[in-house]
């Protein structure tokens, strides 16, 4: 974006709404995670707090156990609860499409540095984010700290750009110094979020799924399909939902017709190997003039 851009116009001050819901959202739900507490409710206190405040989920409220690091959301009928375990929640909010995405880890396992590094990690790529930054010096900041506590940051999940919209734009923001990285400007609007492991670093895609987006629209016969249909292209368009917020009748079957047509995808849940631990923070920013603006602080 040009440095001529509008940092008080009407779609900057809708992010920023959207990162006003987030963070007291983000602190009232951390708040709740306890032992013996379900999944499901604290997704749902979530995502109904949002739409209290004013705003709208703008994707399904995540919630990693130990190894998992995205993707996992609780299912309709999901009966899990926390145990001693490291969570990551991470959530997103909408303004009439402009958009704010925040994670933090709460950890009940007793695991204090692996949750301290990817926030010690955010923290240093936020003090050397300004107009003309590379997002690889970004990235080495990042493996840097995370690997000065002894930890390896995960490369193969990123940071990433906010559209209208759109939950993952270009640029791409890395956990590790890269050489081709590209160059953040005045008015560019990025997720960044880095995630500590005591594993290898790479997560792989497990089985379950609960999340999907809009891929093709395009006409389906049965009944069910067609209601989810409906209600993804005008509720959530091209953003991430869960088969629970389907409001049709049967909606686990309506998914799979659209996903067996390629209407929809899925988003696997994507993990370390079993046995190890992630940690995630995550701030949305704006790119200012001297320096950068939290929205989800
Ligand atoms: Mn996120
Ligand atoms: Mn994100």
């Amino acid at each position: 974006m040009s440095s001529e851009v509008d940092l008080e116009s009407e779609q900057y001050e809708k992010h920023r709404e959207a990162g006003r819901i987030l963070s007291q959202v983000r602190e009232e739900t951390a708040d709740r995670v306890e032992v013996g507490v379900s999944h499901l409710e604290i997704a749902e206190y979530a995502e109904d707090r949002i739409r209290e405040l004013g705003g709208q989920p703008a994707f399904p409220v995540n919630i990693s156990i130990d190894e998992e690091a995205a993707h996992a959301t609780p299912s309709i009928d999901d009966e899990s609860t926390f145990g001693e375990e490291m969570i990551n929640l991470d959530i997103g909010v909408h303004v009439d499409g402009w958009l704010a995405d925040t994670a933090i880890t709460v950890d009940l396992s007793g695991h204090d540095e692996l949750a301290e590094a990817s926030e010690q990690a955010l923290e240093a790529a936020i003090d050397v984010i300004e107009p003309g930054v590379n997002t690889g010096d970004i990235g080495a900041e990042i493996e840097g700290v995370i690997d000065g506590y002894g930890f390896n940051p995960v490369v193969n999940l990123t940071g990433h750009g906010l559209g209208h919209w759109e939950q993952h734009t270009a640029p791409n923001i890395p956990n590790r110094a890269v050489s081709q990285g590209t160059t953040l400007e005045v008015g560019d609007v990025v997720a960044i979020e880095p995630f500590a492991t005591d594993g290898s670093g790479k997560v792989t895609e497990g089985s379950s799924e609960e999340i999907y987006s809009l891929e093709h629209e395009r006409s389906v016969r049965n009944r069910q399909a067609r209601e989810a249909l409906s209600q993804i292209t005008e509720e959530f368009r091209t953003l991430p939902f869960a088969t629970r917020w389907l409001e049709t009748d049967r909606p686990e079957m309506a998914l799979r017709r659209l996903k067996s047509s390629s209407v929809v995808h899925g988003y696997p849940v994507l993990k370390e190997d079993d046995g190890f631990l992630v940690s995630q923070k995550e701030h949305t920013i704006i790119i200012t003039e001297d320096g950068c603006e939290v929205t989800t602080e």
